[in-house]
């Protein structure tokens, strides 16, 4: 579903991406875990374009979004093909993200409609089906600020699923959230990896990497340090700067 290969990518001169390579197939789900500053959201960030790459190449479901020729220029897909191929992935970030003045179904309907052109009819059926799925439809009417942080990161990860991506990519969705209310995000993502979604989790939860996903990926200083299944990944980490990061957690 995802092939990355070899990014790299820049800010202000500094390496931030080194080279990291992800083959993510359907129906998996991988965790990104990693130091802050290790260049995971940045990764995340690259793969629908919210950054652009300076080297490399993806391809989202065997499209081309970017790539890189034997001189080291890297070019993307024309814009309007790149925004269609990043359709194909919805995202769910720490900060949730919600339009304030908007109930939580507007917010749900908001971009199949105008984004996808979806009509009202379809659109409002299909949010009232997520928010069943998240736990969350008798919300349907409220506002933002009337919900806990829990209850708006679910209300995101249906909005993103409301577009119907066949990835989802979260960067640490349960970062912003007070520890009682993690549980509740997690459950949500624990029942779309049962759907078999696809999906490219960042977080910090080691639970649910070792529990939910089917591989870990270990990231510091803008590099993949270590990929191993999740089972294995936990009991037996091979490299010392892996071990080091277990450790600290406890
Ligand atoms: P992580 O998500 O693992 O904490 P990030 O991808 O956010 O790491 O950041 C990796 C590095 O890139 C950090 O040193 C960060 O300061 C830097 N960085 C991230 N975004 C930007 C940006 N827009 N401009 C400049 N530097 C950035
Ligand atoms: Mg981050």
């Amino acid at each position: 579903m995802i092939s990355a290969r070899n990014i790299r990518k820049q800010f202000g001169g500094v390496d931030v991406l080194r080279g990291v390579s992800l083959e993510l197939g359907k129906g998996e789900v991988i965790a990104v875990i990693g130091p802050s500053g290790s260049g995971k959201s940045t990764f995340l960030r690259c793969l629908n374009q919210l950054e652009t790459i300076d080297r490399g190449d993806i391809e989202i479901e065997g499209e081309i979004l970017a790539s890189t020729d034997s001189h080291g220029i890297c070019r993307y897909a024309p814009d309007k093909e790149a925004r269609r191929i990043c359709r194909k992935m919805g995202m769910v970030f720490q900060q949730f993200n919600l339009f304030p003045h908007l109930t939580v179904l507007q917010n749900i309907i908001e971009a199949p409609i105008t984004v996808k052109g979806m009509s009202r009819e379809a659109a409002v059926p299909l949010a009232q089906e997520l928010l069943r799925k998240v736990g969350l439809l008798e919300k349907c009417d409220s506002h933002p600020s009337r919900l806990s942080g829990g209850q708006k990161q679910r209300v995101a990860i249906a909005r993103a699923l409301a577009m119907e991506p066949d990835i989802m990519l979260f960067d640490e969705p349960t970062s912003a959230l007070d520890p009682e209310l993690t549980g509740e995000v997690l459950r949500s993502m624990r029942q779309l990896a049962d759907e078999h979604m696809t999906m490219l989790v960042v977080t910090h939860e080691m639970a649910f990497a070792r529990d939910v996903s089917s591989r870990v990926i270990f990231m510091d200083g803008g590099e993949i340090v270590e990929e191993q299944p999740a089972a294995s990944f936990f009991a037996n980490p091979l490299q010392p700067r892996t071990r080091a990061f277990l450790n600290h957690l406890g």
